[in-house]
């Protein structure tokens, strides 16, 4: 049997007044960034009445500017480009976790406001800016809000937007941490796949601020406020029965429950969490 093959009609604004000419006219187009989620998977995407929007093209998307107390990165700036602001001014979780997407070349395509809106799978740099204090600059038309990240963004459903609202800029508080860890493990497709990120603030040998989550597989967030509230204001190193206590705590809080996991994923991150807490207990010395 033959199979009928469609060709979508492709968009291409220059600037976001034609960007918003389009919206109002293909209401349920796909917006298309770089293309690099999109492409592999092009015969899952709706087929007949396939309208792309492509926004690489929109200056304004592209443009990545910087304050003393924050950057401000257009959706449409690939990661290449994200790295090349350099590592004394991003923040190094965001720096690696950018370093594990794809491989060079994905990455001279692949934008960041692609990794925000992917709604399929949890992908690496949400969790990152989850508790990064992240605005997002949302569009739709010719009005924009600027929204945290964490009250738009719902780790395994993507970002809470209005049909035809997209991502225009993404700010990220140049924040000093001078605690942080990343490790991420497996392909973002894998059902296997593991990622871990902390950050934390040490002032005088005492914990004041400190934030961390997994992810497990491609739908699971693990973040538990509880027990960051609980670690904060805790003397450095931890006694080993506050690390077993937090350790037992976070289990009964975070993990016991997440029945849909398997008994190794339980265990790596659990681990994973007791190895962080024993490298920050020794790795700050100030
Ligand atoms: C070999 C390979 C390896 C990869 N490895 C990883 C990995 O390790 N981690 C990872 O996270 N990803 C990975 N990816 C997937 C992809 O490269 C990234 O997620 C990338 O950041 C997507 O960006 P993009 O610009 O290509 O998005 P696109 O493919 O253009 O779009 C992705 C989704 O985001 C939406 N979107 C795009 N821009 C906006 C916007 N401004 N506002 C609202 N919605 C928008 C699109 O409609 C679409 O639903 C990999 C891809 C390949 C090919």
């Amino acid at each position: 049997m033959k199979r009928r093959v469609y060709s979508p009609i492709v968009y291409t604004p220059l600037n976001l007044n034609e960007l918003n000419g389009y919206s109002h006219s293909h209401p349920k187009a796909t917006i298309f960034a770089g293309g690099t989620y999109i492409l592999p998977r092009y015969s899952d995407f709706q087929l007949g009445d396939f309208h792309i929007i492509d926004i690489s093209h929109i200056e304004e998307l592209n443009r990545i500017s910087r304050t003393e107390t924050y950057l401000e990165i257009g959706a449409g700036v690939s990661l290449n480009k994200i790295l090349d602001i350099g590592k004394k001014v991003l923040p190094k979780n965001f720096q690696k976790a950018i370093m594990t997407v794809g491989n060079v070349i994905v990455r001279d395509m692949a934008t960041l406001g692609g990794n925000i809106g992917n709604r399929d799978v949890i992908t690496s740099l949400p969790p990152l800016l989850l508790m990064m204090d992240v605005r997002l600059e949302v569009r739709k038309n010719d009005t924009n809000r600027w929204i945290p990240f964490n009250q738009i963004y719902i780790p395994g459903r993507g970002p809470d937007l209005e049909n035809w609202e997209f991502i225009q800029r993404i700010r990220i508080p140049l924040r000093e941490w001078n605690f942080q860890m990343f490790r991420s493990q497996g392909d973002f497709l894998d059902e296997d796949r593991f990622l871990f990120c902390t950050f934390a603030s040490v002032q005088k040998g005492i914990v004041t601020d400190i934030r961390f989550a997994f992810v497990s597989g491609w739908h699971t967030y693990i973040r538990s406020r509880e027990i960051e509230v609980e670690m904060e204001g805790r003397k450095l190193p931890l006694s080993r029965s506050d690390i077993t206590s937090l350790r037992e705590h976070f289990y009964a809080m975070s993990l016991k429950n997440l029945s849909h996991l398997k008994d190794y994923q339980i265990t790596q991150i659990s681990r994973t969490f007791y190895w962080a807490l024993h490298e920050l207990s020794y790795s700050i010395t100030e």
